[in-house]
């Protein structure tokens, strides 16, 4: 049989990556990062994270560098899969997600060693990588939540093990080839970064369990935070919350509500960090309603229409209807007979402050809006509905007393002024960017640094030249 120079090239190809698999451990030549067992993932990613701090650390840099690229070259599949696997979401905003946790997420430049001289010497502090991990990833953000787990952890040296949500297993495995891949043609280990095909309660439970698992990350509700916290490993928690926005009579209205549309709004309100209801102080509380009208963005529902598609949203339990979370605003209000315009993103209506959709994370864009006398009881009431979640809030003043003292009062972990919630998560603002924010455990918004454990070298005298 004659052999073109084509032919030849492929099975030249072939050997180099059959080669690297073997040096890195990888048991198939033609393995995309997906294990149907546990077990197999922690072997492979042994043996991957010990191939990994082999390589020199502009070889990490430029994975890291193809691992980016290659999210933005496949945005729009990824953002569009995402949204039809999943029902959440909106197309457009899962571009933005991508493209932030793509370019926003830190690198090794997060685990920059430290030095200190003296008189005694010299000591080094050192961000070592802490293994494996095994990372439990949420529907909310099947992309967002992968790449940047996987770039942080790679960054910090160490191997993760993906165990996704079941409905969005297509589009979590998707992004995992897609970043496995990338960081096998660039000269990294198969198995670095790697998913259960057929993720589980119980795939959870084994990875949670496995001796040579040395890390959990848990990006979900509170059962999973749970969970991973009393595995009695080290665990990392970033769970739910319920982000207030606080408006005073000090701040410039109709920012304030270009802002509160627009955060609530984004992705269907699916992010975490959304807008989840509105406490305004009285004196402004007309004002910011005809202003959030007049973005044209936001439908006002009457009383009975908030009445009614507060029953759809919510069972008789309180519990949210998981079939409307991130759904667009009209399939939610066709639920009650209400059709709108498509140019709606946000639905608003006035509530009490009892009403059971000021203090549930609701992840619809439906929002609730109420009024209070003054800032005292607008601070309150805030720190109260945040119910201790350690998440997001976010406020709208001019009054620095009064920034001051909601963030004191809710004790957050992101705290935004005067701009969207999402401003907190580097979008639109200053900072890197977490998809995993850890309230709960404290890190919170995680980076590579996070992933790592610290280490000390001391050297005793003799090393200075002066
Ligand atoms: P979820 O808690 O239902 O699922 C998250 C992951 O945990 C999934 O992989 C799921 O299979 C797994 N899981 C759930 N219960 C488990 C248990 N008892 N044991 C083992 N694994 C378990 O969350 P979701 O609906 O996918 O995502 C939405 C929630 O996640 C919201 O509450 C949102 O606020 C939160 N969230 C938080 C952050 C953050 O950074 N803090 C980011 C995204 C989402």
């Amino acid at each position: 049989m004659a052999i073109n120079e084509q032919d030849l090239a492929g099975i030249i190809q072939k050997v180099i990556s059959e080669l690297n698999n073997s040096s890195a451990g990888g048991t198939v030549v033609d393995f995309d990062g997906i294990h149907q067992q546990v077990n197999d993932a922690v072997d492979c990613a042994i043996k991957a994270q010990k191939a990994l701090l082999a390589l020199p650390m502009s070889k990490r840099d430029a994975i890291i560098a193809a691992m980016r690229q290659t999210v933005l070259d496949n945005n729009e599949m990824l953002s569009d899969m995402a949204v039809e696997e999943t029902g959440l979401g909106r197309y457009d905003d899962k571009l933005r997600e991508n493209i932030l946790c793509a370019t926003k997420t830190p690198g090794t430049e997060d685990i920059q060693p430290q030095a200190k001289t003296g008189d005694h010497g010299l000591m080094l502090l050192e961000y070592a990588p802490v293994g494996v991990i095994g990372a439990l990833t949420p529907i909310t953000n099947p992309t967002g939540t992968v790449i940047h787990n996987s770039i942080s952890m790679i960054a910090s040296g160490n191997a993760v093990i993906f165990n996704p949500h079941p409905s969005a297993i297509k589009t979590s495995s998707t992004i995992l080839r897609l970043l496995h891949k990338a960081i096998v043609d660039n000269g990294g280990p198969a198995g670095l970064i790697s998913a259960i095909a057929k993720p589980t309660l119980d795939s959870a439970r084994e990875i949670m369990e496995h001796p040579k698992v040395n890390m959990l990350v848990a990006t979900g509700g509170k059962p999973v935070v749970k969970a991973v916290l009393s595995s009695g490993k080290k665990a990392i928690g970033a769970g739910a919350g319920n982000p207030p926005v606080l408006v005073d009579e000090t701040a410039h209205i109709r920012n304030a509500a270009e802002c509160i549309v627009n955060g609530a709004s984004i992705n269907n309100n699916i992010f975490c960090t959304c807008e989840k209801e509105v406490i305004v102080v009285e004196e402004v509380a007309d004002t910011l309603i005809k202003f959030m009208i007049e973005t044209g963005k936001a439908y006002k529902l009457s009383s009975d229409e908030a009445a009614q598609v507060t029953k759809v949203m919510l069972n008789e339990k309180g519990k949210v209807n998981t079939k409307l979370v991130g759904r667009n605003v009209q399939v939610i209000l066709e639920k009650i007979g209400l059709i709108i315009g498509e140019q709606y993103r946000l639905a608003i209506f006035e509530a009490d402050r009892d009403h059971p959709l000021v203090w549930t994370e609701q992840m619809m864009p439906v929002l609730p809006i109420v009024r209070v006398k003054n800032i005292q009881e607008g601070i309150e009431l805030g720190a109260a509905v945040e119910q201790g979640n350690r998440h997001t809030a976010i406020m709208h003043s001019t009054n620095v007393d009064n920034l001051t003292a909601f963030a004191r009062a809710v004790q957050t972990t992101i705290f935004v002024k005067n701009g969207p919630a999402y401003a907190g998560i580097g979008l639109g603002g200053e900072g890197h960017t977490a998809f995993t924010i850890a309230g709960p455990t404290g890190e919170g918004m995680t980076s590579a640094r996070t992933f790592t454990r610290q280490r000390r070298c001391t050297l005793v005298e003799g090393f200075r030249i002066i």
